[in-house]
Order: structure tokens, then sequence, then C-alpha cells
């Protein structure tokens, strides 16, 4: 079977899903989710025929939250199919490369790897800010810029101006996507109420982390009706399923927009309680500040660190294989509960050192 694989599959690393690294904890603060249990009731579905192409209520109720109009939004099985979908839509073999900034999320690489797209990467800024004189350098062939924003696994917003001045600088035949994953923690970042003024600007959307629906794998791509058209050209016949977009429809009506809302406060202060706790260890040096539901920290002991979770229960994500990030842990921001259960693990860990 030697000549029965690419030469680009063959060289791939894959995607390291959180669920992938380990099934054997008890607590799983690695993958950015919701620690609540969402609840909703679903009426008897007809399943004998296929789905919308597009589901319109769905659609229209994204509308309403995202204060995007209807025609420029498109759902997709969760942003890793609208990664994917932009670039089979725009970029060539051989020919056109997609851009991002490490640390960053790895699906941008990965889905690109797949589809044997060329990629490059400049590395953002140490405080995780991005490189603007560097970036415009680069923009030969370009047709594709992922800014994620905030940045996972850094946690950080990226400056709304610098996002502004390179969609002021580049060529229109260049899109600057930007992945808001996050958003729904800080949204009064959000560059939505940009996209009627750059017609190259993409914003990509999920219920994954907010609305607690990773499960069921829906996203949003919002951008001008140009740009959605070609897409509609090249997306999956029915990409949603039928109980799916029911079960969006329904989380995205107003009472349980209000839940969300509710859980993100209470995220935002149990993050508030965890990074001053995290502060207070000696074998921490640092703890990046977070616009988000998870922190990343640095200590000199990750790597023992992350076993003892483990022997725990407890999951985390390491960091350590990406840029700028040795010994670096990520925690996501769970209950209350959770939260103080890292925090006696830390000081179980502490006492088991004896650095005193
Ligand atoms: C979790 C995550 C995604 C994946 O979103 P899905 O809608 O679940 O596919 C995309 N981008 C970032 C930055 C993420 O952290």
């Amino acid at each position: 079977m030697k000549n029965l694989i690419p030469s680009h599959i063959k060289s791939l690393i894959p995607y390291k899903s959180a669920r992938k690294i380990s099934n054997n904890g008890k607590i799983f603060l690695n993958a950015n989710e919701l620690p609540f249990d969402i609840n909703f009731k679903l009426d008897c579905l007809k399943l004998n025929r296929y789905p919308d192409f597009q589901p319109k209520k769905l659609i229209n109720n994204y509308s309403l939250y995202s204060k995007v109009e209807s025609s420029n939004i498109i759902v997709t099985r969760g942003i890793d199919e609208s990664i994917e979908l932009l670039i089979k839509t725009f970029c060539e073999s051989k020919k056109d490369k997609v851009l991002f900034f490490p640390p960053t999320y790895d699906m941008y690489k990965v889905s690109s790897s797949i589809l044997n797209i060329n990629s490059i990467s400049i590395n953002s800024l140490s405080n995780f800010q991005l490189n603007y004189f560097k970036i415009i350098k680069k923009l030969k062939d370009v047709k594709l810029i992922f800014i994620c924003h905030p940045n996972n696994p850094t946690g950080n917003i990226i400056n709304i101006d610098f996002i502004l001045k390179l969609l002021n600088s580049i060529s229109l035949n260049t899109l600057i996507i930007i992945d808001e994953a996050y958003i729904d923690f800080c949204e009064q970042y959000s560059t939505v109420k940009y996209l009627k003024q750059y017609s190259n600007l993409v914003v990509l959307r999920t219920l994954s982390k907010a609305f607690g629906l990773a499960g069921i794998r829906c996203g949003f791509l919002l951008a001008n009706i140009k740009i959605i058209k070609f897409l509609y050209k090249v997306i999956a016949p029915y990409p949603i399923a039928t109980p799916v977009s029911k079960i969006a429809e329904i989380l995205l009506n107003n009472e349980n927009i209000q839940l969300m809302k509710r859980n993100v406060s209470q995220l935002i202060l149990n993050k508030k309680w965890l990074l001053n706790k995290l502060k207070k260890f000696s074998y921490i040096q640092k703890v990046f500040n977070s616009d988000v539901n998870f922190i990343l920290f640095k200590s000199n002991l990750s790597e023992e660190l992350f076993s003892f979770f483990i022997k725990n229960g407890v999951i985390l994500r390491d960091q350590s294989d990406k840029i700028f990030l040795k010994n670096c842990l990520r925690v996501t921001v769970g209950t209350i509960k959770e939260c103080k259960i890292i925090n006696n693990l830390l000081i179980d860990f502490e006492n088991s050192k004896i650095f005193k």
C-alpha cells in the first residue's frame, strides 16, 4: 500500500483532540467546555426527510443574537468545518497560501495540510499581540489570514486597532478571518460590527464554548454576501442534522441566551478567584491574563504537575510543545467546586515538594 497514501497525508501531523488525549479522568478541564449541563426539551422530530440546506429559523435566531443579517450567515458543523470550507473555497493547491500566528489554534495548520494548501506562520510578539510590519511584508500569495481573537491557548484578545489597520492595508483578494470562538466571554471586543464596512472580513462563531453545546457541533460563519455565495457552492448538501438545528434553535431563544449570559458571568467570577489562587504558588512563575474561560500558566515543574493532576483524575492541557509556551499548562475554568479542587491539588503538590 506504499503508493496508496499521498505524501501530504503521510507527513500530516493530526490534531490532538482533547478526547483523544485522556479518557480516564474524572474532571475534564482540557477542552474549554462549559462545566454546566444545558437542559432542553425536544419534541418529536420528523427525520424521514433531509434537513434544510441552511435551517432558516436557526439562522434567524443567530441573526437576532449576533445582530448580523440572516443573509450574511452560514451554519456549519462547528467552526472547524468553517475553517475547512474557507480553505476549500478560496485556495488553490501549490499557488495560494494560508497565514496564521503561533502560538494559536492548531486547526488552521491541520486543515491546510489535509487540503494540501501551503501555509505560512509568523510568530506573535512576546506579549501575544501580532507583528504588523512583519505581516504586511509576507502577504504575497496569501488568500486567507486566520486571527484567533481571543487567542487560544494564550487567552488574550487581539488589539482591535491592529485588526482594523490590517483590514485597511490589505487587498480585497485576501480574506481576514477572525475566529471568535470565545467572544461570548468578552463580547464588547467582537469584530462583527465591522462586517458591513469590510467585504473581505469573515467572523467565525460557535455554540461549543459559552453556549455549552460542544456535543452538537454547530458553528456560524458571518461574512459579506459575495463571500457567502461561493461558500454555498462548496459546502456539503445537508451539513446540519435536523436534531442539531432544532436543539441549537431552542438554545438560541431569548430565555436561553439570558441563561448563557448568567453562566458567563459566573465563570468570569470563578476565573478571577482561580487566577488569584494560581498567583500564590511559588512554583508557578507566571499566570497570564485571560479574557476567556481558561487560564494559561507557567511552572518550571509543569510536567510533574500535569502528571500529578492526572493521577488525581483532573485533566489539564499541556501547551509545552508550542512556540513561547515551554512549561505552560492551560486550565479551563470550571464550576467553583472544580476551581477549589484545583486549588487544593496545587496545595497538595506544594506540600509534597516541601519548598518551604
Ligand atoms: C474550540 C475552538 C474551535 C472549535 O470550534 P467548534 O465550533 O467546536 O468546531 C475553533 N476555534 C478555536 C479558537 C477554539 O478554541
